[in-house]
């Protein structure tokens, strides 16, 4: 598959932007090569600048859970766009956009926007610290939040692909008060609560991992999570890949969660800017202005967001058939590519729940990041190349979920696998 249109567009890109891109991922550099240059999206395909078209199971990182260029998502933003972009003054979409979210994680008393899933866990973290007056917090490795300072010790996600799990820039007093365990490992976790418990603000987690590629928790750790609230400890699910997605209240309905807040985005904002945090009102209303924890953001809660946003949610309360419909779709594709790659004899491990689905080049189980970090990088690379030139476009990292939209049909998936079948 020739892309000189779009190679032609990166190497302008890289004379202007760092790397060509505007986040590091989009680059290839775990995989290499050019990256297409997408310039048209419609229901599950997307089409590069040379006219290529790919089945995408990138979905813009997880977004575009009814696919690309929904018409109705499309109609009601043009709507709102007409009207004015942005104002800076509170907008009525704002509170239909919350108590959506509240419909979602009926947990939620109060829930504040931002513009991405970074701005969501920095504020709950700072909103934790203020609640509790601590100002530990634990994270979990491979686990991704966002690129906040804090934040970025030992994530997953780009910074995983890159080998810079910790950023330069972060002072190490910064890093110094994030603790980071083994994700999957309950009884590390209660010993950190043993010795450390009282000192400690937040634990934030990824219910479901996505960006270590998927990791599914354990009952006995979503257990070990759910008792640090005895010592005081906030629990903070980032629900920025997963809400919406997993059902439409996320890993929280569908693992039965009990968190004191929830962070959002993604879907939220159906392919614009919107992200969120919330949780109950006690904890919410020490946020300024009604309280002592400053947050605050030109753009929050942009007219067009939260149409973008509202339009999607409640596409999916309209149609609750689609989380099913995802599981059926999801099951058929793991089903595929684990029969092509056992034909081929090839080591694979596939993780999945319900519309995010990760292939790891080796034996399992992958539970843990140590175990996902076993992946045979060159054989993914291979497998993404093959992918991409027959018309499928994967996350260009083995350390990403691949995302389904309710676009997707059998056939896509089909045309998946005859593209795997040949590739390997
Ligand atoms: N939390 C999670 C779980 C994420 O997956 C991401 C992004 N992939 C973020 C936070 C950060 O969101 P954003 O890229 O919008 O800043």
């Amino acid at each position: 598959m020739e892309r000189p249109i779009s190679e032609r567009l990166f190497s302008e890109a890289q004379a202007h932007i760092p790397g060509g891109v505007s986040s590091p991922v989009r680059a290839f550099k775990a995989v290499g090569g050019t990256p297409p240059f997408l310039v048209r999206g419609e229901g599950a395909y997307v089409w590069d600048a040379d006219g290529n078209r790919y089945v995408d199971y990138v979905l813009s990182w997880g977004p575009l859970i009814l696919g690309h260029a929904h018409p109705e998502v499309v109609r009601r933003v043009k709507e709102v766009a007409e009207q004015g972009l942005t104002f800076g003054a509170p907008h009525p979409l704002e509170a239909e956009l919350a108590k959506a979210v509240k419909r979602a994680f009926p947990q939620v008393e109060l829930v504040r926007f931002v513009n991405s899933g970074t701005e969501a866990t920095m504020s709950a973290l700072r909103l934790a610290r203020g609640y509790t007056g601590r100002k530990y917090v634990v994270k979990f490795r491979g686990n991704y939040h966002g690129h906040a300072d804090g934040l970025l010790v030992e994530a997953g996600s780009g910074a995983l692909t890159l080998g810079v799990p910790s950023s330069a820039g972060v002072p190490e007093e910064y890093a110094s008060l994030t603790l980071v365990l083994e994700y999957n490992d309950p009884e590390g976790l209660r010993e950190l609560l043993r010795t450390r418990g009282e000192e400690i603000a937040a634990i934030i987690f990824e219910p479901v991992v996505g960006n270590a590629g998927v990791l599914i928790p354990t009952e006995e750790f979503l257990k070990a999570l759910h008792q640090a609230r005895e010592y005081g400890i906030l629990l903070i699910a980032d629900e920025v890949m997963t809400g919406f997605r997993l059902a439409f209240g996320g890993a929280t309905e569908r693992l039965g969660l009990k968190p004191d807040l929830i962070t959002l985005g993604k879907i939220l904002g159906g392919g614009l800017p919107a992200a969120a945090y919330g949780g109950r009102r006690e904890i919410m209303e020490e946020v300024a202005p009604l309280g002592p924890v400053y947050q605050a953001g030109t753009l929050s809660g942009n007219p067009l967001a939260m149409a973008a946003g509202l339009a999607t949610l409640e596409i999916l309360e309209r149609n609750p058939g689609y989380y099913g419909y995802l599981e059926t779709l999801g099951a058929r594709l793991e089903a595929g590519l684990k029969e092509v790659l056992s034909q081929k004899g090839l080591p694979h491990t596939v993780n999945r729940l319900g519309s995010m689905i990760t292939v790891f080049f080796t034996e399992g189980p992958v539970a843990t990041f140590q175990e996902a970090r076993r992946t045979d990088t060159e054989l993914f690379k291979r497998f993404f190349h093959g992918l991409l030139d027959r018309g499928v476009y994967w996350p260009p990292s083995n350390f990403e979920a691949a995302f389904l939209s309710v676009a997707h049909k059998e056939e896509d998936v089909a045309l998946t696998l005859e593209a795997l079948e040949k590739a390997l």
